[in-house]
């Protein structure tokens, strides 16, 4: 039997609730529906075919964005029942963190922001929340996904002030320094927990690190000292997976230790006191949260600035660049949805929906259709 929610959790009773007004389910809290609206989404399917690291085809191994995107949610719902909050829009936005990704990860979403400097600008956590609220078209009597306030909350992580201003509700945290409940605070580090280590694993495996050179980063040489001491013999495949294993159980533990007791000082005596307390309570302690961070340069020095991985992002960034050039120049290059669209945008003749239009059309493509547009289009491939 799970123990009961603590009072500082978000209880599905007391959401902020939904912008359009939306009947309720029988056997499912809101959140759950939230959840579920989320797992149903084709923004979601198509985390399937979207680069972590590595781009999909260059091995049927790696993490995707959807593979990650469920790692995530595995360690976020971990922290969540332990402590007492609640697991059920901790998986919501664990699932649905991702959802603005760009095809090639962080290369395109920098590309693309590059190709929208005059106009606005793009952000992938901000379109993440652009596709639950507007982007999906599935319901009669809405735009988007209406999700709960309370899973948009931690959909958006972070905000400019100047974005904040145009987002209503869910943009005032940032004008008021105010953080977002527990929920969101554990997904947003369960990310972080969940892809140091599976790219160390992606990145062990596809011979971009070696696991010696991995021992200058405390972390990784306490667990593979621990696993060395039981096991002198492991092949290299076992050897990972056990680090690994106990790297993350290390984290976790560490993190749901620490943030009781940041919780049990402060005690919040609901969610929105939470919110106003003025500090993060999901925390690792601080020698934890520095071994973390090391790993976390080591791998920026090491794999996400790789030669393979680089020379991949150069390809992704010019096939972006090349792709939003040529719609914004050749509208009749898009779906005659999109052109539509743009026609009846035509009378007050706005270049700042029309450039949004064909980014978020980018930005909605896996990579393996970003490059088969972009063969469409010029005719080779790159
Ligand atoms: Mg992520």
């Amino acid at each position: 039997m799970a123990n009961e929610l603590a009072i500082y959790a978000a209880h599905s009773d007391n959401s902020k609730g939904r912008v359009h007004q939306d009947d309720g389910s029988e056997y499912r809290n809101e959140y759950q529906r939230d959840r579920d609206r989320v797992i149903h989404s084709s923004a979601f399917r198509r985390l399937e075919y979207k680069t972590q690291v590595f781009v999909n085809h260059e091995g049927d191994m790696f993490r995707t964005r959807l593979t990650h995107s469920i790692e995530v949610a595995q360690i976020g719902r971990t922290i969540a029942r332990a402590l007492n909050v609640n697991e059920d829009l901790t998986e919501a936005i664990c699932l649905a963190h991702d959802l603005g990704h760009t095809p090639f990860g962080h290369a395109g979403q920098d590309a693309l922001n590059d190709c929208m400097q005059d106009y606005g600008g793009f952000e992938h956590n901000l379109q993440s929340l652009r596709i639950v609220d507007l982007l999906e078209q599935r319901y009669a009597i809405f735009p988007g996904l209406n999700l709960t306030f309370e899973t948009r909350e931690g959909i958006l992580k972070h905000c400019s002030k100047n974005n904040a201003l145009t987002l209503a509700s869910i943009g005032e945290r940032f004008l008021n320094n105010e953080k977002p409940g527990l929920e969101a605070q554990i997904a947003n580090i369960a990310d972080e927990i969940a892809y140091n280590n599976h790219d160390i694993d992606d990145g062990l495996r596809a011979g971009l690190l070696d696991i010696e050179s991995l021992r200058q980063c405390e972390i990784v040489d306490i667990h593979y000292d621990n696993v060395k001491n039981k096991w002198q013999d492991l092949d290299d495949s076992h050897l990972r997976h056990e680090i690994i294993r106990r790297m993350i159980n290390y984290v976790v533990s560490d993190l749901i230790e620490t943030s009781e007791a940041l919780i049990g000082a402060v005690k919040p005596n609901d969610i929105d006191e939470v919110r106003r307390c003025g500090k993060s309570l999901i925390k690792m302690s601080e020698k934890t949260e520095n071994m973390h961070k090391i790993l976390k340069k080591y791998l920026r020095d090491n794999l996400y600035r790789h030669d393979r991985v680089n020379s991949m992002a150069e390809k992704a960034k010019e096939t972006v660049e090349y792709l939003f050039n040529s719609y914004m120049n050749k509208p009749e290059l898009l779906t005659e949805k999109i052109q539509k669209e743009i026609e009846s945008n035509a009378d007050n003749n706005d270049s700042l929906k029309f450039a949004r239009l064909v980014a978020d059309y980018v930005a909605g493509m896996t990579d393996r259709f970003a490059f088969s547009e972009h063969e469409r289009i010029s005719g080779s491939s790159i």
